[in-house]
Parts: C-alpha cells; structure tokens; sequence
C-alpha cells in the first residue's frame, strides 16, 4: 500500500511557484481576501493561507468587513479590489452569514481575478476544457496528487462519492476530461444515491468528499483501488487537549491495508487545497503580465 502525503506534493509545488514569482522581480502577485465577520474556522483558514503566500513571495491583503454587511457593500469591495490592477486574486472566504448570497458573491468577482475558481465563468471554461479556467483548489489539488504520483487515470473508473460545487463536482469534470490524468469513466454519488457500496466497489479511484467521518468502509472499497479521502470532520477525542480530532470520510485503519494507495486524514488532500491557491494566484499575475 502506498500512502499519498499531501505534504510533499503540496512542498514541490509551493518550491516550483516560488521560483516563477522570482522570475519576475518587477513585480509580484497580490491576493486579496474578503473575510465577513470572525468566524473562527475563517480567521484560522485566511490567516493559513495569507503565512503560505507569503513564504512564496506572493503579496496579500486582507479586509475584514462586519458581518452585518449589506450585500451591495460587499459587491463594492468585491468591484474595488476588480478594479486594481495591483490585485491578481480575488478570495471571499466562505461561509458567508446567511442574509448574503454566496453564488451571487461569486460571481462577482471578475473571472479573471476568481482564484477559488467558484465563478460561473471558470466553471463554464473547465466545462469547456478551456486552459484558461481557474479550477477549485481541492479537486485541482486531487489531480495533482494523482499526476505527481503517477497513477494511472485513463479508461479507469473514478467514483466521485458527493456533489457540491467546491469538491464533487469539479473533481468530476476534471477526471472526465480529454486530457492527461483525466480521461477516466466518472460516476457521481450523493446523497440520493441507491446500492451506495454497490458502485463504489466497482471504482478505481475513489474519491470520497462526503463531510461524515469514517463513512467509507472496507466493504466499499474494491481490493486494489486507490482512494482519495477529502473529508474534513471534527470528531469528539477526549484524549486531545483540544477535546477533538480531525477523522477523513474514510474508515481510514481498515480500507488501507486493502488499497493500492490512499490519502491519510490529517496530512493529505487537505494541504494541497493552499497550495492549488497559490498556484491559481501566480496564473493570474502570469497572465497579467503578458
Ligand atoms: P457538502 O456538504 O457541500 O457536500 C457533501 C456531499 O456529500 C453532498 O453532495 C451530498 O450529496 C453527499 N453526501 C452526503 N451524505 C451522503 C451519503 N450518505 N451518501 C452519499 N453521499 C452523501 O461538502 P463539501 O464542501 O463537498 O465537503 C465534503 C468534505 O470535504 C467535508 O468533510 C469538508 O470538510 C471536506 N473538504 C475538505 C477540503 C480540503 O481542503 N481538503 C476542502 C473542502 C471540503
């Protein structure tokens, strides 16, 4: 069995960018993000995330606006930061409370600043194989995994187990497309799903994106697949100072030993998700140099 880390995939990649931003040292890519109110999950996330560009040599700004925002004031700071040239990414960080719309906020920012690549227009260019597209980091960050591993994706059946418009769905766009890692024969699950272990026995590749801790079981699970745990749950550990864990969607002691190769929960997809970031923001700085 061979363990996927994220931590050296995520290393090569973040080494690999920091050496495109020197290319260039009359200028430097800048991400800006919008965090509303002090959620404590989005505190920690943007601040992650602000540590890691700026190892790289990637500039970032950070606005904090009042969770009692209008949406028409959050569409102006979202217009602003559009409108400077000095600004090559764009982040609203998610969850936004409930009285804003998130789609809405979205696509708002300009598809070409839309690093978190939630924007209809970058979905409609990964649709369209368009090379230009900005893709969501984590499933982006799946495939670069499953390259930098060199796992073999064509003719392979991939079982996407979820939906949502930040994992399931992209990851499934990109492992159908016609290209190198891709090319696979997707199936989605979710939610409504009948005969779940059914289908996932016959993956490949299974991807688990669920948001339930230890969901995937051995019986779910073909001998020989390669499984990709996405899931980030917290779950109730005595034991840790904290008082919790963080457990993946996947029975992760009793599916490896049968696995070809698997994704381990802390340490895998979940550090890739910056990394692809950063990558998206150093694309658009790239492109607005040209
Ligand atoms: P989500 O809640 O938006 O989507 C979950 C999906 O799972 C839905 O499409 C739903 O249909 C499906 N689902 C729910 N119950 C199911 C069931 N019983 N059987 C089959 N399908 C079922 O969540 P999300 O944003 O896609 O995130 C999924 C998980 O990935 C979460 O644990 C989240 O924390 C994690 N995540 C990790 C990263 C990362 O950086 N690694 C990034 C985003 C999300």
């Amino acid at each position: 069995m061979e363990l996927i880390e994220g931590k050296p995939v995520a290393q090569a990649i973040l080494n690999e960018l920091a050496e495109r931003v020197g290319k260039n040292p009359a200028s430097r890519p800048c991400v800006a993000f919008i965090r509303v109110g002090e959620d404590p999950a989005s505190v920690y996330y943007v601040r992650s995330k602000q540590k890691t560009a700026e190892k790289i040599g990637i500039e970032s700004r950070l606005n904090v606006l009042p969770d009692t925002i209008s949406q028409q004031a959050l569409f102006a700071e979202i217009d602003a930061l559009n409108a400077d040239p000095k600004v090559h990414g764009i982040l609203v960080q998610a969850p936004l409370p409930d009285h804003l719309d998130e789609r809405a906020t979205f696509n708002r920012v300009s598809p070409d600043k839309d690093v978190d690549g939630f924007n209809q227009v970058n979905l409609g260019r990964l649709v369209q194989e368009d090379p230009s597209a900005f893709v969501a980091c984590t499933p982006a960050g799946v495939v670069e995994m499953i390259k930098r591993h060199r796992i073999e994706t064509a003719g392979k059946h991939v079982v996407v187990i979820g939906r949502s418009l930040i994992v399931g769905k992209p990851a499934a766009l990109l492992f159908m497309r016609k290209a190198e890692f891709a090319n696979s024969t997707v199936t989605v699950c979710h939610s409504r799903t009948q005969n779940l272990a059914e289908i996932t026995r016959q993956a490949d590749i299974l991807i688990a994106a669920i948001g339930r801790a230890g969901y995937v079981t051995k019986d779910m699970v073909k001998p020989g697949a390669v499984v990709i745990d996405v899931g980030i749950n917290r779950v109730d550990d005595p034991q840790s100072a904290k008082g919790y864990k963080i457990a993946g969607d996947v029975q992760f002691d009793e599916v490896a030993p049968q696995c070809k190769a698997i994704t381990p929960v802390p340490g895998g997809v979940g550090l890739m998700t910056v990394a692809m970031l950063m990558s998206n923001t150093v694309k658009a700085w790239e492109a607005s140099n040209r």
